[in-house]
């Protein structure tokens, strides 16, 4: 398609000058900007569903073709983009989109995408994957090893922890769960959380598969705790860490 004309019929031109900008819009690119605290969850190759204002009802997907090594500084964003099949010609450049990404993560909170080692990738094309040295279908450029683009994560073979979110109170930088050591006896701790997914959070590290913590009437316990004037999420100082375990009175 012609989207600009330099040039009328009859104008002299020189080798090198422009007449016309032409563009194929039966693939477009999908810029996205991801926040750096979410950036480790993104993988080249990842599959991401977006929608657009300007065509309400319909999603569309594409897979990450690049992930800008730089931050922004001013947004404090990573620019993230797609590859998209626009065949119907639906969607236009300059469209605002709004993307999202569900990705397994590891442990570490690091994204576990398809498993790219030994294979022969496009750094342009996602969606070539070879097993040998060559060039790329699409582009004709040579592929390279996926190892040394970086697009191979080495699995620490753990799944996350996960816990409910609402078992965890948050205040500024310390989360606090209520443990459950007996009947009636509850352990405040504080924990190391990772990245939010969905209803729950991976729990980095202060506690372990099978311990039962306090769901629901956490803040019940919380407040008990002040009023008895023991360490508590808004006051801790009362020595939150010494890891003793408290009566908690019904
Ligand atoms: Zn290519």
């Amino acid at each position: 398609m012609v989207i600009a004309k330099s040039a009328v019929e009859g104008n002299y031109v020189k080798t090198g000058s422009k007449l016309f900008d032409v563009v194929g819009l039966d693939k477009v690119w999908v810029k996205l900007d991801v926040y750096e605290t979410e950036v480790a969850m993104i993988q080249y190759g990842q599959n991401v569903t977006f929608t657009t204002a300007a065509l309400p009802g319909h999603e569309f997907s594409g897979a990450v073709a690049f992930i800008d090594p730089i931050v922004d500084e001013k947004t404090r964003t990573v620019r993230v983009r797609l590859n998209v099949d626009n065949a119907s010609g639906m969607l236009k450049p300059g469209m605002f989109t709004n993307g999202t990404l569900k990705a397994n993560i590891d442990s570490h909170g690091q994204a576990l995408g398809m498993d790219l080692t030994g294979k022969w990738v496009c750094p342009m094309h996602p969606e070539e994957v070879h097993e040998q040295q060559g060039v790329c279908s699409i582009c004709g450029m040579k592929l390279e090893s996926a190892e040394s683009l970086g697009f191979v994560h080495h699995d620490n073979g753990s799944n996350p922890l996960l816990i409910p979110a609402s078992a965890v109170l948050k205040t500024g930088q310390r989360a606090i769960v209520y443990v459950q050591k007996d009947d009636e006896t509850f352990e405040g701790r504080e924990i190391v959380l990772g990245h939010r997914a969905g209803d729950y959070y991976v729990v980095r590290s202060g506690l372990q598969e099978g311990e039962r913590v306090v769901v629901r009437g956490n803040f019940k316990i919380d407040s008990a705790m002040q009023i008895a004037a023991k360490p508590s999420m808004m006051n801790p100082d009362a020595k939150m860490d010494d890891k003793k375990p408290m009566l908690h009175q019904h």
